[in-house]
């Protein structure tokens, strides 16, 4: 009999449909796998207890011949940044503990209205800033492929469930990499849209001009159908693109058969040298450029000069956007509130702070503060922003040479938990290639390449297209991804460690 888990969404969708498996089935070897090993993968901060009924509503609508969607029945993991009425959404923070929203994320409203069955909500890093998920309040997560090392951050709990098996399809968010670095570190495939191609209604802000909510999966197809679900135009979020979307699933299926490869123009950053990557990493990209090479694909050395100051830029962005709305989290409207006898309003309020936010987000608070006041705007806000957009330059002459540009994901492969974590500055570096796609808007997908020799571990290669042309990265990494199937006789996930109490 087929092990439920290990299926694709999009093979598992077709189980539902032909009711060879019922959702409820589905259901539960999911829920039954995430209580075999998630005590030590600890993916989940939250299991919902209403998932099989969920399910048994999809089954109920199913016998009744009613015309459900193509993803109809198959579970989903969210990360706990995205409100659900159902579940404590606290985004990792302990200033949200066991905080009910009123109402669903866009994206949830949209998934439960698609009937994926949402199993529960993912770890993450302490209001997604970080790269390890060691900065939840909650405990770290664990990457499936060695229990002592890390899942990537801020959406580690999403990639790791997706890599454990314990769900197919998750929601993830990316600010500056938390959607890919997560996924390049556990052999998984993770999808930042262009920004406003997926409403952010509902996803607990961390830096507002940065923010995407995207899928995590474990096939370029599988994020194709649940970015279907979840991409559109939504009135509750201003920055939300009008327009309709193509089917991302449609484009993955092309490049999967097509030669979508044969005169494929690739920018490689000169900027980028194999130098500032760990050897497997260099290798495992130069090894897929050579394979599309092999195809038809014309390697494009392009120059974007200004990707060295991306982070630099980032790190005052991101934290004086963070520092504002962060600022909601006052004791009075939202979650923990500390008593203070005796104490002043004000006192309540940083007492609550003070205890309710972790070390991470204390750091990025006074960075952001900093950044934006009176004295210090121009230098250090207004610079950033000036970057930014000669960063967004930048893209805008390489796209006009080639039509996606390809860099490793990551500059390393999974590190071990602990390693960077009283570092910040060896932390934020991590984000090195994935930044300049959040600070220009453009879409960007990572999916697995290889084992790093040196530690046997995963590696992502990332795309990244222009903006809007997000139906481009699933036709090329879909066909990318058929090579290495072809070559592999199957999906480098495959070919991670059974974990303990796991075994089937
Ligand atoms: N690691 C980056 C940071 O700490 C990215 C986070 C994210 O994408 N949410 O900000």
């Amino acid at each position: 009999m087929t092990d439920i888990t290990r299926l694709s969404a999009a093979d598992l969708a077709d189980k539902l449909a032909s009711r060879e498996i019922s959702s409820v089935e589905a259901t539960r070897a999911h829920l039954d796998r995430i209580a075999a090993v998630d005590g030590d993968v600890h993916a989940f901060l939250h299991v919902s207890d209403r998932a099989l009924d969920a399910a048994a509503e999809i089954d109920r609508r199913r016998a009744a011949r009613e015309d459900l969607g193509p993803v109809a029945g198959v579970p989903l993991a969210i990360k706990d940044v995205l409100v659900t009425t159902d579940m404590p959404s606290t985004s990792g923070s302990k200033i949200l503990e066991g905080y009910m929203s009123p109402f669903d994320a866009t994206v949830v409203a949209r998934s439960r209205a698609a009937g994926l069955v949402p199993l529960g909500k993912t770890n993450m890093d302490e209001f997604a800033m970080g790269s390890s998920t060691e900065h939840s309040a909650y405990g770290p997560t664990r990457n499936p492929w060695d229990l002592d090392r890390i899942p990537g951050g801020s959406g580690g709990g999403s990639a790791a469930a997706v890599a454990a098996f314990e769900a197919p399809l998750a929601l993830g968010s990316d600010t500056g990499g938390s959607i890919r670095q997560p996924a390049h570190v556990t052999g998984t495939v993770g999808v930042k849209p262009t920004y406003g191609g997926v409403s952010r209604y509902g996803a607990i802000a961390l830096a507002s001009s940065l923010d995407q909510v995207g899928p995590v999966t474990r096939t370029v197809l599988d994020s194709g159908l649940l970015h279907d679900v979840i991409a559109g135009h939504d009135i509750h979020d201003a920055t939300s693109i009008p327009d309709a979307w193509p089917s991302f699933a449609d484009a993955a299926r092309e490049g999967a058969r097509g030669d979508v490869l044969k005169g494929l123009k690739v920018g490689v950053v000169k900027e980028l040298p194999d130098s500032d990557f760990q050897p497997g990493v260099a290798a495992a990209f130069r090894d897929s450029l050579a394979k599309m090479e092999a195809q038809g694909a014309e390697i494009v050395e392009i120059s974007a000069p200004h990707f060295e100051y991306a982070v630099a830029a980032y790190y005052l962005i991101l934290p004086a956007e963070a520092s504002s709305n962060l600022a909601k989290f006052d004791s009075v409207r939202f979650g923990m509130r500390l008593d203070v006898p005796g104490g002043t309003v004000e006192d309540v309020m940083s007492a609550t702070r003070d205890a309710g936010f972790g070390p991470e987000v204390k750091r990025r608070i006074i960075l952001g503060t900093y950044a934006l006041s009176a004295g210090y705007y121009d230098a250090y806000y207004g610079s950033a922003q000036k970057v930014r957009t000669l960063i967004q330059r930048d893209f805008d002459q390489a796209f006009a040479q080639v039509d996606v540009i390809a860099t490793p994901t990551a500059p390393t492969t999974a590190f071990k938990l602990g390693e960077k974590i009283d570092d910040p500055l060896s932390m934020y570096l991590n984000d090195l290639t994935t930044i300049p796609a959040n600070l220009a808007g453009v879409p960007g997908i990572s999916l697995p390449v290889g084992l790093a020799p040196e530690d046997g571990l995963p590696v992502g290669i990332q795309f990244l297209a222009p903006a809007r042309e997000d139906a481009r990265l699933y036709r090329v990494g879909a066909a990318l991804e058929a090579l290495f199937v072809d070559e592999w006789g199957g999906l480098l996930l495959d070919r991670a460690p059974e974990l303990k109490g796991g075994a089937r």
